[in-house]
């Protein structure tokens, strides 16, 4: 008999009414054991499971919480605009005051327009890309994920190879490869999608390298195509200007989602004045893409972000996690990999091929109050403080133990 309420008889009655128990990348199936489905209560850097237990979040909801749970500041933006009016024939003021405010911050910007998830950015940017050029190849990084539409979803069920005949793939940071992609594509050569950083699933992350990243943008100028960073996950993490600034490389087109409105559903698309008259043209809309709610917390988070130099103070912690996770692994003699930028990082196991020790680092990490992701790379917020990081710490010193003890 399972208690009523509990994560375990939710997930009962979820298996028979959702396929899987739950669609795509929130499936807690796919997570170590012992990690919770549902979930009660948020606040700050603190999940509280429908069983109760309280953790310190490094997911951030897999991107989207950047400030922190229910943001005081956000919150009161948004509960403002509700008692307004959120969804209406068209849209409110604040619209214009946050395209205005995005085109100040991201230097390359000239024009938004805003949708709801990551996939609406990156496949309008596409799609803008195309139009603006009249050529159909589409440059995209092996392994690189872009969202959950068949031209680019990671499954191929239901896809068929007319959704991808188009694209012609590269490896990160790989000129070479770049420059044959460039070539296949020839004449018809439309853009180049690429993440901020090498972002893959269940892989060692990477930065990009100055290098490729002024490659990429020189081809594209040679040849007219669009350079197109999908910036949604790491977008307001890195640099509130956009990933590429600190490498001094403007993309055409940008795709934002996630931390944009600190967890309320909004996504953007940012272009400059070449791509104008093609983002006109290209039809992008949805039922819900001009609901005002998310926009004044969209606003409200961007503000912020900038008002307390947001990915500072999320470096900042991440390094301190980062290298208080070293200590703790040199302590107990294991070798890891820490990669990606500070403010997404991940740590993984050297020769974990089976994922084990990662699996059994993280199950521990959670019974002990920390929730870690073992292969994707984890989240920092700005509600992440010192004694949040040092109390993740300590749940991580039980997880370093565990693995000891798991190999003997
Ligand atoms: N691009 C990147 C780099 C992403 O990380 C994601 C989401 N994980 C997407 C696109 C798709 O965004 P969404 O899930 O909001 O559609």
């Amino acid at each position: 008999e399972l208690l009523p309420g509990s994560d375990a008889a939710l997930r009962a009655r979820a298996r028979q009414v959702i396929p899987g128990g739950l669609w795509g990348h929130l499936n807690a199936a796919k997570l170590p054991e012992g990690y919770p489905q549902f979930f009660a209560e948020a606040e700050g850097c603190r999940l509280r499971d429908v069983d109760g237990r309280e953790t310190i979040d490094f997911m951030c909801s897999w991107g989207p919480i950047v400030l922190g749970h229910k943001h005081a500041v956000v919150e009161a933006a948004a509960r403002a605009q509700a008692e307004r009016g959120d969804t209406m024939n068209g849209p409110a003021p604040v619209l214009v005051e946050l395209a205005e405010l995005m085109v100040q911050m991201i230097p390359h910007a000239d024009w938004i327009l805003l949708g709801k998830n990551g996939t609406d950015a990156t496949t309008a940017c596409v799609t803008i890309a195309r139009a603006a050029t009249g050529r159909r190849k589409i440059l995209v990084a092996r392994g690189s994920y872009h969202g959950a539409v068949p031209w680019c979803s990671p499954s191929v069920a239901g896809v068929t190879a007319e959704d991808r005949a188009h694209l012609i793939q590269f490896d990160y940071n790989d000129t070479d490869s770049l420059d044959r992609a460039v070539a296949e594509a020839g004449a018809d050569f439309a853009g180049i999608i690429v993440t901020a950083f090498r972002h893959d699933f269940a892989r060692d992350q990477e930065l990009a390298t100055a290098d490729f990243a002024r490659h990429a943008r020189q081809v594209c100028d040679t040849t007219g195509a669009a350079l197109i960073l999908d910036d949604v996950r790491a977008g307001f993490r890195i640099d509130l200007a956009g990933s590429w600034e600190p490498l001094g490389v403007r993309p055409d087109l940008s795709a934002y989602s996630k931390a944009i409105a600190n967890g309320h559903p909004l996504a953007a698309m940012a272009g400059g004045e070449r791509f104008r008259e093609a983002a006109t043209q290209v039809y992008t809309t949805g039922s819900f893409w001009c609901g005002a709610v998310p926009m004044a917390a969209a606003l409200a988070t961007l503000q912020e972000l900038k008002r307390i130099d947001g990915p500072e103070r999320m470096r900042a912690m991440g390094q301190r996690l980062r290298d208080g996770l070293a200590i703790l692994a040199r302590r107990h003699n294991l070798a890891v990999n820490q990669t990606g930028p500070a403010q997404m990082p991940l740590m993984t196991f050297v020769g974990d091929v089976d994922w084990k020790m990662g699996d059994a680092f993280c199950s521990e990490a959670l019974r002990h109050g920390a929730y870690f992701h073992p292969r994707h790379n984890m989240f920092l917020s700005c509600a992440h403080g010192e004694a949040d990081i040092d109390a993740a710490l300590v749940a991580a010193e039980a997880g370093f133990a565990a693995v000891k003890r798991s190999i003997g």
